[in-house]
């Protein structure tokens, strides 16, 4: 980025997707005006209304520092601290896991099944930033829902997220390790979870944007199946007969996941639901009306 040239939106954007893409960053015309418009504290549509604009030095010198960022291994989102997700803006952080366009896909669905339902009460379990119970009651305008999270940190993005969407009057925000955070009594008419699924012995070999998230968001012990194996084991006491659970999983994972949640006995209707890139993402059932 030559000092001497007189840096335009339109310039700044071209160089910038060049010189991503010969970083191989996956989607480098949209991370430059991300960051752009970060730094102009503009929507993205502003830079293409104002393609001629000059930035001034002192916006440019940040905007360099984001670049640098980006190609250091940092995402997008961990640099400007927001994702888009299912339609609505998420504040992120170093504590939170970083929302996935592969978990949308799967929440979709749910939702349509779900969203003329009023009035159910849903379980998230290891909520991050809240993404998905967050996603569910924006979309499920009469639920209620709990929120856990061991991470209190996390408990904090999950929070502010609610109250930006005005959606914390119909939520309940609980720290506490996954199942174990329920009360004994406790009886939902759905569980959703993203739960840490990566085997621990991978989490090294994680691309570097990966790395920098909260590895407690990501290891799911051994083989990192952990958390279906109490799903399997627990999950279905805490819902309702015909009650839901629907949870996302690594790749080459279904066949197990799918295996524990049939021999728990306690589960029908299986539907193994795909990501944008057609792998095999998630896992839906009802509880038994009867067990
Ligand atoms: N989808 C994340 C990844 O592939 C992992 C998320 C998780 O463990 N739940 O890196």
């Amino acid at each position: 980025m030559a000092a001497n040239t007189i840096w335009t939106i339109k310039k700044l954007i071209n160089w910038t997707t060049q010189f991503f893409k010969k970083h191989g960053i996956e989607s480098p015309r949209l991370d430059a005006e991300l960051l752009l418009s970060h730094v102009l504290h503009k929507s993205r549509i502003y830079l293409y209304t104002d393609f001629d604009l000059i930035v001034n030095p002192s916006e440019l010198a940040q905007y360099r520092e984001y670049i640098k960022k980006r190609i250091s291994g940092f995402s997008t989102a961990a640099i400007i601290g927001e994702k888009e997700f299912m339609g609505v803006t998420l504040k992120v952080n170093e504590h939170v896991l970083i929302p996935r366009p592969d978990t949308e896909t799967w929440l979709e669905k749910v939702i349509q099944y779900h969203r003329n339902e009023p009035g159910l009460t849903v379980a998230d379990l290891g909520t991050g930033s809240g993404a998905i119970l967050l996603s569910f009651l924006y979309f499920c305008r009469e639920d209620r829902g709990v929120g856990i999270d061991i991470s209190e940190k996390a408990l904090e993005v999950a929070r502010e997220n609610s109250k930006n969407l005005k959606l914390d009057d119909r939520i309940e925000w609980r720290q506490g390790d996954f199942l174990s955070a329920l009360g004994k009594d406790e009886l939902f008419d759905g569980i959703l979870t993203n739960p840490p699924y990566i085997p621990s012995s991978d989490i090294k070999d994680l691309d570097s944007e990966v790395l920098h998230e909260p590895h407690l968001a990501l290891d799911g012990g051994f083989d990192g199946l952990d958390f279906y194996r109490r799903l399997a084991k627990d999950s279905a006491s805490f819902l309702k007969p015909g009650g839901f659970l629907a949870a996302e999983f690594g790749i080459h994972q279904a066949e197990t996941v799918l295996e524990l949640l049939k021999s728990s006995g306690h589960f029908v209707s299986f539907e193994v639901i795909k990501d944008y890139g057609g792998i095999d993402r998630a896992l839906y059932c009802r509880k038994k009306l009867e067990s």
